[in-house]
C-alpha cells in the first residue's frame, strides 16, 4: 500500500525515506497589521497576544518596516516581507495601495526578495489576485480554519465552505503560491471534520498548511463561551493525534507543514487559558507521525516475514534524532512493542533510513519482539500506546 515510499529492498531489508514535504525556508520579515482589514473579531482571535504587537497603524507599520529593512545588513540572507496580522485584501483601498506600492519599492530596491500576505477566503476576487499579483506578491496565505459548515458557522466565520474551495482554487489558478491555515479543535468542529479538512486540503494541493490547534486566549469572545461552559478544546492527546494523522496525509499528498501550533511570544503563556499549547507540539505531533510511518513500514512489508528471529538495525537519519523518541522518549516502548529498542538504532548521516539484518546474530534480549507484533499493551507507555492505537484506529489499522 505505501510501496511507493520504498525505494529498494537490501538483503533482505528495505530502505524508505521520510515522507515530509519539505517547506524552503523562509526568512520572513513580517509586518504586523493586527485586525487591519478584519470585517469583525473572530471569537478565537486574539492577534496582539498572537503577533505580540499591539494595534497600530498601517502606516506607522511600513515606517517601522522600511527603517529596519533599509539598514538590514547586508551580509544577512535577503528576507521576504509578510503583510501579517489582518485581513491583508479587505483594507481599505488606499492603505492597500501604501502597502503594495512599499512592497513594490522594497523588491525593486533588492531589500527584500519575496512578497507574502495573509487573508481570509471570503475577501478574494479575482480583481484582488491581479492587483497582488501586479505588485509582486508571490504567496497568498489564506485563514480558512475548516471547511466544515458546522465549524464554520458556530465559530460565526462569515463565509460558507464553497466559498473557502472557490478562494483556494482561485489562488492556485494563478501563479501565486497558496498557503492554507487550519483550526483542529474550533467551536462547532468535530474530529472527523478536521480530518476531512485535511483530505480537502490533499486535493486543493496548496503549496503548504499551518496546522494552529484551536486556544481558548484571555479577551477574547471563546474565552467567555469557555468559561459558560458552551465549549471545550481537544486535550492534548486527542490534538497530537489528530496533527500526526495530518502531518502523514499531507506529506503523503506532498504538502508540506510549515507550522503546528501557535509561535511563541513573550505573554502567550499566561494568556493561554485552555487548549492543547506546549513549546514541543509540533515536535510530538511529527514524532508520531514518524513512529507511525516506520511501523506502517515494518507490518506492510512481507519481505520481512521471511526474516523472523534474525537480529537487525534500523538506520535512521540523524536529522530526526532529537525527535525520533518522542518528547521525553514517549515514544521510547511504542518502539520497543515494533523490536525497535535502542540498540538496534542507530542515527547515520545517510538521508534515508535502512532496515538491516544481521544473519549471524542472535535476537539480543532487549526485543521484547522481532517482528513488527506489537508487544503485551501493558509494556508500552500509556498516553503513547493511546495516541498510537488512535492513529492506527484512524487509518483504518
Ligand atoms: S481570525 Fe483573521 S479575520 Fe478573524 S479577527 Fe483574527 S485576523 Fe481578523
Amino acid at each position: 500500500m505505501f510501496s511507493f515510499l520504498i525505494d529498494r529492498r537490501e538483503r533482505g531489508g528495505l530502505l524508505f525515506r521520510h515522507p515530509e514535504a519539505t517547506a524552503t525556508k523562509e526568512i520572513v520579515y513580517p509586518v504586523f497589521i493586527p485586525y487591519a482589514g478584519c470585517p469583525t473579531r473572530c471569537l478565537f482571535c486574539a492577534q496582539d497576544i498572537q503577533t505580540g504587537k499591539g494595534e497600530q497603524s498601517v502606516a506607522n507599520a511600513l515606517a517601522e518596516a522600511e527603517y529596519n529593512l533599509v539598514r538590514r545588513p547586508a551580509h544577512l540572507p535577503l528576507p521576504e516581507l509578510a503583510f501579517y496580522g489582518g485581513t491583508f485584501t479587505a483594507l481599505p483601498h488606499h492603505q492597500l495601495e501604501q502597502c503594495l506600492q512599499f512592497a513594490s519599492t522594497m523588491l525593486a530596491q533588492g531589500k527584500v526578495h519575496s512578497v507574502r500576505c495573509s487573508t481570509r477566503p471570503d475577501c478574494i476576487s479575482p480583481e484582488i489576485l491581479h492587483q497582488l499579483a501586479k505588485a509582486g506578491v508571490a504567496t497568498i496565505e489564506l485563514g480558512i480554519q475548516s471547511f466544515a459548515g458546522p465549524a464554520l458557522e458556530v465559530s460565526q466565520r462569515g463565509y460558507s465552505p464553497q466559498v473557502a474551495l472557490e478562494a483556494a482554487r482561485a489562488i492556485t489558478a494563478t501563479s501565486m503560491r497558496l498557503g492554507i491555515q487550519l483550526m483542529p479543535g474550533m467551536p462547532g468542529q468535530t474530529f472527523s471534520h478536521a480530518l476531512e479538512d485535511v483530505r480537502l486540503c490533499t486535493e486543493l494541493k496548496p503549496d503548504f498548511v499551518r496546522l494552529y490547534p484551536c486556544l481558548v486566549l484571555k479577551g477574547t469572545a471563546l474565552e467567555q463561551a469557555w468559561l459558560r461552559g458552551e465549549y471545550q478544546p481537544w486535550e492534548m492527546g486527542q490534538t497530537v493525534s489528530f496533527l500526526a494523522e495530518a502531518c502523514l496525509a499531507l506529506w503523503r499528498a506532498h504538502i508540506a507543514v510549515a507550522r503546528i501550533g501557535l509561535a511563541p511570544e513573550e505573554n502567550l503563556d499566561t494568556a493561554v487559558l485552555a487548549g492543547a499549547f506546549h513549546p514541543a507540539l509540533g515536535s510530538q505531533a511529527r514524532a508520531l507521525a514518524l513512529h507511525t510511518h516506520i511501523r506502517t513500514q515494518l507490518l506492510h512489508n512481507p519481505a520481512l516475514a521471511a526474516h523472523q528471529g534474525k537480529d537487525f538495525t534500523l538506520h535512521v537519519p540523524q536529522r530526526y534524532s532529537g525527535q525520533f523518541w518522542g518528547h521525553r522518549a514517549d515514544l521510547e516502548e511504542a518502539y520497543t512493542a515494533l523490536g525497535l529498542c535502542r540498540q538496534r538504532i542507530q542515527f547515520w548521516d545517510m538521508p534515508y533510513f535502512s532496515l538491516q539484518y544481521n544473519n549471524a546474530s542472535p535476537v539480543p534480549p532487549c526485543a521484547t519482539a522481532h517482528s513488527p507484533t506489537p508487544a503485551p499493551r501493558g509494556s508500552m507507555g500509556r498516553a503513547a500506546r493511546r495516541r498510537a492505537r488512535r492513529l492506527g484506529e484512524h487509518n483504518g489499522r
